[in-house]
């Protein structure tokens, strides 16, 4: 699996396209396949198209049905056939009637996913959305001194935010995401957490937010454990991200997954989001956990400050 961002992969895909235009402009069907140095250039990029689309995160392509990758990615089988040779006439009708058209809807989908600009919803109608963990990134691991543990809170009076929430929260909405939160809590599953303890929880942590001006638009929570009940919902599968998207019309490409864990950043990747893993680790627990499978975050960020400041960059004051 591709870590590269998909707004990297669309540049790539561009990337290619460019190139075959430049050496098949001007040429047609009687000269193309008369020149061999305008053939071989269109297979080895229509063979990058067919990489890059192929490494897009699915739920990042079923969100964009409107284009064709399949056919897209099915061109690099169809026209690098191997030992066979290649069929020329193909490869040209590929270059002359089907590039251009997947070319303007790669270059709309790269504007609208575009990182740099303010973000804001485009024709899509779909706003980006900073998918937020609990524990550990809103608000502090409670310590449970006959365990020896640390635990989720599971009363109102263990709730603590962490440094900087509020102001977090506050400036992404600020900037147009919507600000959702994404939390396992297996305590269900194993009987140890009623809904009413989470209400609870829940309430105190949206006081506590409220008091600093901030207030998150959705919580989704999944209540399962591996060991009692399977799901598609428990980080770092993507399946709250995912249902959040729908009910909420969000543009996974344009946004972001923060939290503490390794989850948090697996969900964030499987769902197409850019991630920041925020902690506040020495530089070989970092390493540590960049070289564990899926768990490389786009960022790393020492607190949610940092996390804001990548989110939402400020002008540098002159
Ligand atoms: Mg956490
Ligand atoms: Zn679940």
């Amino acid at each position: 699996m591709s870590s590269r961002p998909i707004v990297l992969l669309l540049d790539d895909i561009l990337d290619a396209l460019a190139r075959i235009e430049e050496y098949t402009l001007g040429l047609t069907a009687e000269s193309f396949p008369r020149t061999s140095m305008a053939a071989d250039a269109t297979l080895r990029n229509l063979e990058t198209i067919g990489e890059a689309v192929s490494r897009l995160p699915p739920s990042f392509r079923a969100l964009h049905a409107g284009i064709e990758w399949h056919r897209i990615v099915g061109l690099r089988n169809r026209v690098i056939p191997g030992d066979f040779g290649v069929d020329l006439d193909l490869v040209w009708d590929v270059v002359a009637r089907v590039l251009p058209g997947f070319h303007r809807e790669i270059l709309r989908l790269r504007r609208e996913t575009d990182v740099s600009g303010p973000p804001m919803v485009r024709e899509t109608g779909l706003v980006p959305a900073v998918f937020i963990d609990r524990d550990g990134t809103m608000n502090d691991m409670v310590y449970d001194g006959t365990h020896g543990t640390f635990d989720s809170p599971r009363r109102a009076e263990q709730v603590r935010l962490r440094p900087g929430a509020a102001e977090f929260v506050r400036g992404v909405k600020a900037a147009g995401f919507r600000a959702i939160l994404v939390t396992n809590q297996p305590g269900f599953a194993k009987g140890t957490l009623t809904q009413a303890d989470l209400d609870a929880v829940h309430g105190r942590l949206a006081e506590l937010l409220a008091a600093g001006g901030a207030a998150w638009d959705a919580v989704y929570v999944c209540p399962h454990h591996p060991g009692v009940s399977a799901c598609d919902c428990r980080k770092p599968k993507p399946g709250l991200l995912l249902q959040a998207a729908r009910e909420h019309g969000l543009d996974l490409a344009r946004s972001w997954m923060v939290g503490d864990g390794l989850v948090d950043i697996g969900a964030g990747r499987a769902a197409g989001c850019r991630t920041i893993l925020v902690a506040n680790l020495k530089i070989e627990q970092i390493e540590r956990f960049l070289a564990f499978e899926h768990g490389e975050p786009d960022h790393v960020a020492r607190n949610l400050a940092g996390a804001l400041s990548i989110i939402v960059p400020t002008e540098p004051r002159a």
